[in-house]
């Protein structure tokens, strides 16, 4: 498996919780923000040593609530990630799974076989958080509402997290993906940010639509207003420090 490295002790991969987290490379998106492009990319990644993992994993189980894999797209490298994951489960630690849901097929495999117990998502707003044209970018906006479907279905819990973009109505995009998560879920508010605390893929579209304003409380305001938990990430309070785990941005 191609990975960029792990961390064994997380507090800032999900919401409240200690995590193992395990970054993976590759992903099937493009997304503009993204502040992980190189290891979305494949660059920086070399092949993971998964006794050296499973044995610090192990030694530090105590400590974590999750084994939590992102990237990239972890599901990219689904076979290998299946194994990773039956492997784990024999250590008793709970899976969490940070996915773009659009990669149906494997995630629905994974839910079958019982090997995640928790799930990452980013709910992006189509077309322009895919940095695609229309057409493809509300296929895969499609696509991620069959991925909300298998989740809830499964009654996996979910953290659905949302990047906050400068100057893009979300809401409606927001609102129909909240409808079709009838599982157990809150919501991570992500005000998008640039430079200097990121990198993003595409610096251009970042200086148009990094560091929204409004729009983060007017989101949770109409959120919190539907009934749902809503947390927004503590970085976008503090926006002169930041975090080496996870950057406000990654799916
Ligand atoms: S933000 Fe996530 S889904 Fe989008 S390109 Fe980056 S790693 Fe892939």
């Amino acid at each position: 498996m191609l990975t960029s490295g792990w961390k064994s002790v997380s507090m800032v991969d999900v919401h409240g919780r200690v995590t193992f987290t395990l970054w993976l490379c590759r992903c099937n998106l493009k997304c503009p923000f993204c502040h992980n492009w190189r290891i979305a990319e494949g660059l920086d990644c070399f092949t993971l040593d998964r006794k050296a993992l499973l044995d610090e994993l192990e030694a530090s189980s105590f400590l974590v609530d999750y084994f939590h894999v992102t990237g990239g797209e972890p599901l990219m490298q689904w076979r290998e990630l299946s194994s990773l994951f039956a492997e784990v489960k024999l250590l008793d630690v709970p899976v969490s799974l940070n996915t773009n849901l659009t990669l149906i097929g494997p995630l629905e495999r994974f839910l079958k076989a019982g090997l995640v117990d928790h799930i990452a998502t980013d709910l992006k707003a189509p077309p322009e958080l895919y940095g695609l044209p229309e057409k493809p970018a509300k296929k895969l906006w499609e696509l991620f509402l069959r991925g909300l479907d298998v989740v809830s279905d499964y009654g996996v819990p979910l953290e659905l997290r949302i990047p906050v973009a400068k100057g893009l109505n979300a809401w409606p995009y927001v609102e129909e993906g909240i409808k079709r998560a009838s599982t157990n879920f809150y919501v991570v508010l992500n005000p998008l940010v640039g430079k200097p605390l990121t990198n993003p893929r595409d610096e251009e579209w970042c200086s148009a639509h990094c560091w929204p304003d409004g729009e983060v409380k007017e989101l949770k305001r109409k959120l919190e207003e539907l009934g749902v938990e809503v947390h927004v990430n503590q970085f976008f309070e503090f926006p002169s420090g930041h975090t080496g785990g996870k950057i406000p941005g990654r799916a």
